[in-house]
């Protein structure tokens, strides 16, 4: 069977499967055909329906040294900062307020934040909005963490897998840091009850073909809710500085793919895409993206959670976010609802 029928009609692809389709990746009429078909599924299941998160980066401290992020430990330029307690709860009240019914709380893995002020702070945001879910994305954490936090009321969890090969991992991240713990750390959030979202950096230093293959035979494995891939994007204050940035056009295609294989998947068109190109995030909601993620922290911190150069969104207030997001997605013929957007299962 032809490659590209296969992945549309079984929605699976073998490691050689997919390398044998990303040799077709020039070739317009599968790409165009791909596309179409990848829209189609997304339209069965999800129609016109495109989701919001609201994110709330509340810290940048990290104890990570990651090569290629701006925030990494080493990085002596960056100026620190922690959203208190107050400050992330004045955030979801603004965000309820303007329609969005999950909020993500992101940062750096910050010692400071325990497992407890971590607990404290996913009751609180869940008894002030109780219909709204709540995602965490700060790391790898033990199961036991994973449990106080899901247990306090946590629903979802985002930790890119970022490659699933070990010696990709291991150019693109310290020695102290193991792609078999992160790969664990998966397993027992999905476990546990999480809605799991894994991804990687599309075009990461080193990354081969047969990596990205591997990406996707991991994430048929994995089988997470969510996937959230984005272009590379050099940070100046890495030592990446002076790596091509990844494709844009390359990540469209990955995310129609993505879309065949996990039909129902929550797919986010990302920031960095739209840092790359000023439509980008358009042009990922008409690849088979479903999700967006506009920016709810306070202004004056936006700067300084700066993972790669450029990144766009960092001078507006949210609620000029939302509406020129509400507007992009319009006019990709989609429509920005509110609602907490969970995966269908
Ligand atoms: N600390 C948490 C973690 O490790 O999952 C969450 C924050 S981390 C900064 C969020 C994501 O940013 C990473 O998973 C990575 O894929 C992405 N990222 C970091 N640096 C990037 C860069 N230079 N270009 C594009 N994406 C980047």
């Amino acid at each position: 069977m032809d490659i590209s029928k296969k992945l549309v009609e079984t929605h699976s692809l073998t490691k050689e499967e997919c390398l044998e389709l990303f040799s077709l990746f020039n070739n317009s009429e599968v790409m165009e055909y791909l596309k179409e078909e990848a829209v189609k599924v997304r339209k069965q299941y999800y129609g016109t329906k495109v989701f919001t998160r609201g994110l709330i980066e509340f810290t940048n401290y990290c104890k990570n040294n990651c090569y290629y992020c701006g925030i990494r430990r080493d990085n002596r330029n960056v100026e620190r900062y922690r959203l208190s307690e107050e400050e992330i709860l004045a955030c979801c009240a603004n965000g309820e307020k303007l329609g969005f019914r999950t909020f993500v709380l992101q940062g750096g893995e910050d010692p400071w934040y325990t497992q407890e002020r971590i607990a404290d702070i996913v009751k609180k945001i869940k008894k002030a909005h109780p219909d709204c879910a709540i995602t965490l994305s700060v790391g790898e954490k033990s199961k036991e963490i994973y449990k106080a936090w899901k247990e306090a009321g946590a629903d979802r969890y985002l930790l890119r897998h970022e490659t699933a090969n070990t010696s990709h991992y291991h150019m693109l991240h310290p020695e102290s840091m193991h792609l078999s713990n992160r790969k664990q750390c998966l397993y027992d959030l999905k476990e546990l009850g999480y809605q799991v979202g894994a991804g990687f950096m599309v075009g990461s230093p080193g990354q081969t073909w047969e990596h990205l293959a591997e990406d996707l035979v991991f994430l048929q494995e994995l089988q997470p809710q969510m996937v959230g891939i984005g272009p590379f994007i050099p940070h100046h204050d890495t030592k990446f500085a002076k790596e091509e940035a990844g494709s844009v056009d390359l990540t469209l295609k990955l995310l129609s793919v993505l879309r065949l294989l996990l039909p129902k998947v929550l797919l986010p068109a990302t920031t960095a895409l739209g840092t790359l190109d000023p439509l980008g995030r358009e042009k990922g909601l008409s690849a088979g993206a479903n999700v967006v993620m506009p920016n709810l922290s306070p202004v004056e911190n936006r700067k300084q959670y700066e993972l790669y150069d450029n990144k766009i969104c960092t001078g507006d207030e949210a609620a000029k976010c939302k509406n020129c997001l509400s507007a992009r997605v319009r006019s990709a013929g989609y429509e920005l609802v509110e609602d907490r957007g969970d995966y269908i299962g």
